[in-house]
């Protein structure tokens, strides 16, 4: 299957952490890193003492099942020392599955589409630079919610080409 992830860190070298996490992908056993946008600067959504974000967002194809995918990047996030101070507070990198195939999955511990991708700039630029013509499960353009986050600051990073770490 084909699935968009999400990379966010606002920690202890936030860009050095979401390359690190953009090569941990690729040496996933099940998991073919086909694509990354670049790194992009963002501000916080929620408490706004903290440091700003860097994300990015990744194309892959996989062979392991939805909850698989995962557990296996919870222990990504967990390897990395995740800390979670607060609730959408600063953590050291946060690994969001944004979409899986066309699939609609509504289960305890994982709801795809990622509930808040379409409300987020720091999702929908970076997946939008990879995929530009990117669909939800029902059809509607991802394109189509980028006017409702204009308000948000994001920009790109220049330290990361597009696709550096294909290999
Ligand atoms: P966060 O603070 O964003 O890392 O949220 C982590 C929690 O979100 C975990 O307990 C996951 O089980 C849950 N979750 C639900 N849907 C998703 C998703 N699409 N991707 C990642 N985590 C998810």
């Amino acid at each position: 299957m084909h699935a968009f992830i999400g990379l966010g860190s606002n920690l202890d070298h936030p860009s050095q952490r979401l390359i690190s996490a953009l090569w941990a992908l690729q040496r996933l056993p099940g998991l073919t890193l086909r694509q990354h946008s670049r790194l992009y600067t963002s501000a916080p959504v929620g408490p706004q003492d903290q440091p700003d974000y860097v994300n990015a967002v990744a194309a892959v194809d996989t062979s392991l099942a939805p909850h698989a995918l995962l557990h296996t990047l919870q222990a990504l996030e967990l390897a990395a020392g995740r800390q979670r101070l607060r609730h959408w507070g600063e953590r050291t990198l946060d690994l969001d599955i944004l979409l899986i195939d066309n699939r609609a999955i509504d289960s305890d511990d994982l709801q795809v589409p990622h509930p808040q991708m379409t409300r987020r700039a720091f999702v929908l630029l970076p997946l939008l630079e990879i995929c530009p013509h990117a669909l939800l499960p029902d059809g509607t353009a991802l394109s189509s919610f980028l006017g409702q986050v204009t308000e948000q600051p994001i920009s790109p990073l220049a330290e990361l080409d597009r696709n550096a770490l294909i290999e």
